[in-house]
């Protein structure tokens, strides 16, 4: 369950902590939210009932975790508990994979807890220093001991790796929980977990001590103190507070319209936007020449990639939008997309009536031999069956990929491709030609 909303939530902490502007940018653009989320929110579900009821996750197998939302209130309920007036927004059924991934984390929240005080799903106030009446975030689960504070958070997306190192959002957790629990002992240190089950099976861990988190607090009211006095102002008077950067801006749901941004894209790529579908061929030609890297390295120009490329789907989605609602958009027009494949629309009916046509069976069904992955899942409860065929899977290497510097694998050694030719002396060439 989520915690009071928050103008300067600590989920968008490494946002709002750089760009004091951001909060504002962002106001008034709908947050779409996405199936991702949703599904996360279901996990988050799963586990935190696991952890209070002291149950595993096989135990809810084919359960219905529903999303729900009503007038006056919105939760995640099991699918025979939803109010009854409630909208339904997402359902998700409990399958292996979700058993799997949330058990990894009831597991490890467990370790974290023994010999300590385990609390789940708790709001820790984070008001007194975003200076929000009431904010608060919600620890997926805080452990208390003597003289330490634990602050696992659950991340249940596929997508990007978090790394629980100096992140913003752990620290206001742990700066909530020292705010709630402090009577409770005596704290010198805090532990910030993220556990992130679909990407690794390791936590990513790290302990700060509390004097560190008090200095980070300062900053925390520092930088909250200029994005609340922002919130009211107009946008040409927020681009100074501007400060685009790769992680910063990211999830900020204003990159399409935000100024600072869109110069930071012209400045990285050097050249100015020019309106393409009115140049002719040469000027189209000479401004995509100008996006090739020249005088800066390629390495430099691959660093703001990530930022351009989000951007750019930042962009397709509000020219999109704006169409949608029947604003137009210089050069361009909605037309319709392409049909999807063709399906039955009532799938018994359909067999009931090539089954009168005597089709074979093979006829009918498309019968694929099951995945490896599937055959372990069947296979879990019967080791012996599994080793017998765990021999006739194979599995290719990974082909090589670019990553950063700072990737956890280690680089591959290639030997550069002059390096792999023979050397062939002068008179012996001369006997070939
Ligand atoms: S896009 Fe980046 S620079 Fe612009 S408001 Fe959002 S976080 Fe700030």
């Amino acid at each position: 369950m989520s915690g009071k909303h928050a103008i300067l939530s600590p989920s968008s902490a490494h946002r709002w902590m750089v760009c004091t502007g951001a909060p504002a940018m962002e106001q008034g653009i709908e947050d779409k939210g996405s199936e991702y989320a949703d599904e996360g929110t279901a996990a988050h579900f799963l586990g935190a009932t696991c952890l209070t009821e002291k149950t595993d996750a096989k135990n809810y197998i084919g359960r219905g975790i529903v999303l729900w939302e009503s007038e006056d209130a919105s939760g995640e309920s099991w699918r025979e508990h939803v109010p009854t007036l409630a909208k339904r927004k997402a359902e998700f059924v409990v399958d292996g994979d979700m058993i799997d991934y949330v058990q990894r984390y009831v597991d490890l929240v467990r370790e974290y807890a023994v010999g300590g005080e385990l609390l789940v799903e708790q709001a820790l106030p984070i008001g007194h220093l975003t200076g929000e009446e009431d904010a608060e975030g919600t620890g997926d689960a805080v452990v208390l001991r003597e003289s330490e504070i634990t602050v696992a958070d659950l991340k249940y997306g596929r997508g990007v790796e978090v790394s629980a190192i100096d992140n913003e959002q752990l620290k206001l957790y742990g700066l909530g929980a020292l705010e709630k629990y402090s009577i409770l002992g005596d704290f010198t240190s805090v532990r910030l977990v993220i556990i992130q089950p679909r990407i690794s099976y390791a936590p990513s861990e790290w302990v700060i001590s509390v004097d560190e988190l008090l200095l980070f607090a300062k900053e925390v009211m520092i930088q909250s103190a200029q994005a609340m006095e922002l919130w009211d102002r107009e946008i040409e008077e927020l681009t100074e507070f501007l400060t685009p950067g790769t992680d910063t801006c990211q999830w900020c749901k204003a990159k399409a319209t935000c100024p600072k941004l869109s110069g930071f894209v012209e400045e990285a790529i050097g050249a100015k936007f020019t309106d393409l579908t009115t140049a002719d061929a040469l000027e189209q030609e000479a401004t995509v020449k100008k996006l090739i890297p020249s005088d800066a390295s390629l390495g430099a120009k691959m660093d703001t990639l990530e930022l351009i490329e989000g951007w750019c789907k930042a962009i397709r989605a509000e020219v999109e939008r704006e169409l949608l609602a029947g604003k137009p958009v210089a050069g361009y027009k909605l037309v319709q997309g392409r049909k999807s494949a063709r399906s039955w629309s009532d799938d018994t009916e359909a067999e009931t009536v090539l089954k009168s046509m005597r089709l074979k069976q093979e006829q009918m069904y498309d019968l694929k031999l099951i995945s490896p992955t599937t055959a372990e899942k069947v296979l879990k409860e019967s080791p012996k069956r599994w080793k017998r065929i765990e021999s006739l899977i194979s599995q290719s290497e990974g082909k090589p990929s670019v990553a950063p510097v700072t990737d956890k694998r280690p680089a591959l050694e290639l030997k550069p491709l002059e390096d792999s030719f023979d050397v062939i002396e002068p008179s012996v060439a001369e006997d070939l030609v």
